[in-house]
């Protein structure tokens, strides 16, 4: 092992994966440091989750003053002051930085246990216990670690389309906070690259702004992967607000037009061009492996480049864990902030506490698209329970059997749920709807603890909530919903 500077654990990357290893590593009273290329947090509070459901937020209360729902209320249409928006937008995010990752840096905690430390700058492996960290200045440090953390993060993932590397074009990092390529005008226009859902979100989000929205999907409908039913209805709502979706697209080609670009797109046989002031490129993203010297290390990272994990999180080199978005489906993972943050934990105690190896379990990550309405997910989908081998019983109803829905005037969306035909497990449940990444988690500790349709059925839900959708999907399996009296029993 190198003589540089020394830590207990040394964490690659410093956002909340590496955050949560580091404070639990500190927990356990020993030393940690992170290291960062860009923005300390990384990206679900910089450039992901937080700017974006902030401005989601603004663009649904412009929405909604200018489509009332009920009669009586008169449309109203509220003045966007955009670069006014986005300054906002950055002043919560520092604030919510500062508050939930500087403050944490360089500070021991109440018991005296050992600082958080972080060093700026590009870390590339120079062996299996060391890494070379490059600072914005030219500045090298060398850093070794008894035990090493692998939370990177992940990046956009940029198609190799023709004209594309010539052609300006934004991507999910238009929502960062702190360097140059975050948006601060409203374009006039906008063509999206994708259908998943930062595109749905950022879609959205933009339209209801004042832009003239087009999504281009090459997958035959959007959110592939997702219950179709769930698909079907938001396209349609997403249409009926303006946006123009192009589905089963292949793109040709891309490049600059005048001011904008233009994307050249074939369609069943024929051949259009597509024009806007800005292009969109969402198209997913990829682990954050490439520049990182793997090899150095050996570790061995899987087809789609993330880094390749045992249950324990520990990669092919015993001292080396990875956890967080890095390690992309490995262990059925997903990528989402609460993952990484659980599983950073996970990864910390496994390196550092001398106690069992704990194991991470992601058969239950609820997922939620903050669409309005929004998606919400958990479990299986029919087609996976099928290719599971389990003999499934599906029943989709739609929202407008829950009586909140229709007493707040709002019965977009539908719910499926899947089970186990011959148990009647619940195994899997889809929403569409309002407040759907609230009623999930019902869902998703049902699923936890292997309740059945009768289970839901049983449980006196508050009425009128939005959560009684699950009750009505779970009696829909033997009743006819419609005929049923106000506490759907
Ligand atoms: C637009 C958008 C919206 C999202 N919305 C949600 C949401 O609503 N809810 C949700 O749960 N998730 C959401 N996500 C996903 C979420 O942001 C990620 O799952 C989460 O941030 C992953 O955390 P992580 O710690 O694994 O990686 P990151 O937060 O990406 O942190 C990794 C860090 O490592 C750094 N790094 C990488 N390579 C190097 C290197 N060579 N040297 C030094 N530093 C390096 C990176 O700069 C980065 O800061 C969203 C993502 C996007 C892009």
């Amino acid at each position: 092992m190198s003589t540089y500077e020394r830590y207990d654990l040394l964490i690659l990357g410093s956002g909340s994966t590496a955050f949560a290893a580091a404070i639990h590593a500190q927990e356990l009273g020993k030393t940690a440091v992170m290291t960062e290329g860009r923005t300390l947090g990384g990206t679900c509070v910089n450039r992901g989750c937080l700017p974006s459901k902030n401005l989601i937020e603004a663009a649904r209360l412009v929405y909604d003053a200018a489509h009332p729902r009920y009669p009586g209320l008169t449309p109203g249409r509220l003045g966007v002051d955009f670069p006014a928006l986005i300054a906002q937008k950055d002043e919560v995010i520092r604030e919510y930085r500062d508050q939930h990752y500087d403050s944490i840096v360089d500070d021991t905690d109440e018991e005296g246990q050992p600082p958080i430390q972080v060093v700026p700058g590009q870390v590339v492996f120079v062996d299996p216990h060391t890494v070379l960290v490059t600072a914005p200045d030219g500045l090298s440090r060398r850093l070794a670690g008894e035990e090493v953390l692998i939370a990177t993060g992940s990046s956009p993932l940029i198609p190799a389309l023709p004209g594309l590397s010539e052609t300006p074009y934004l991507t999910s990092d238009l929502l960062t906070s702190q360097e140059e390529m975050e948006l601060t005008e409203l374009p006039r226009s906008l063509l999206i690259l994708g259908g998943g859902y930062i595109a749905l979100e950022l879609g959205q989000m933009f339209a209801r702004f004042g832009t003239e929205v087009t999504l281009v999907t090459r997958g035959k409908r959007i959110l592939s992967g997702y219950e179709p039913e769930i698909a079907e209805a938001l396209t349609e709502i997403l249409q009926e607000e303006g946006l123009r979706i192009i589905t089963g697209a292949q793109v040709r080609g891309v490049r600059s037009e005048g001011e904008g670009v233009a994307l050249s797109v074939q369609r069943h046989g024929s051949q259009q061009t597509l024009s806007a002031e800005k292009l969109l490129v969402s198209t997913g993203r990829r682990p954050n492996t490439q520049a990182l010297g793997l090899e150095q290390a050996g570790v061995e990272v899987d087809q789609t480049g993330a880094v390749r994990v045992d249950r324990t999180l520990r990669t092919t080199v015993p001292h080396i864990w990875a956890a967080g978005d890095v390690i992309g489906r490995e262990t059925e993972s997903q990528t989402a902030t609460p993952v990484g943050a659980h599983d950073g934990k996970i990864a910390a105690h496994n390196a550092l506490s001398g106690e069992p190896l704990r194991e991470v379990d992601h058969r239950v990550i609820p997922r939620t698209i903050f669409t309005d309405p929004q998606v919400a997910v958990v479990g299986l989908t029919d087609e996976e329970a099928v290719a599971a081998g389990i003999e499934c019983d599906c029943n989709t109803i739609p929202l407008a059997v829950v009586p909140r829905a229709g007493a707040i005037r709002d019965t977009r969306g539908v719910i499926k749920m899947v089970l186990d035909g011959p148990t009647r497990r619940v195994v899997g449940v889809s929403m569409l709807g309002v407040n759907a990444g609230e009623v999930i988690h019902e869902a998703a500790m049902a699923l936890r603890f292997g309740a059945t349709t009768d289970d839901f059925i049983d449980m006196i839900h508050v009425y009128p909530t939005m959560a009684e959708a699950l009750k009505l999907v779970a009696l829909s399996f033997t009743k006819d919903i419609n005929r049923l009296s106000c506490c759907a029993t």
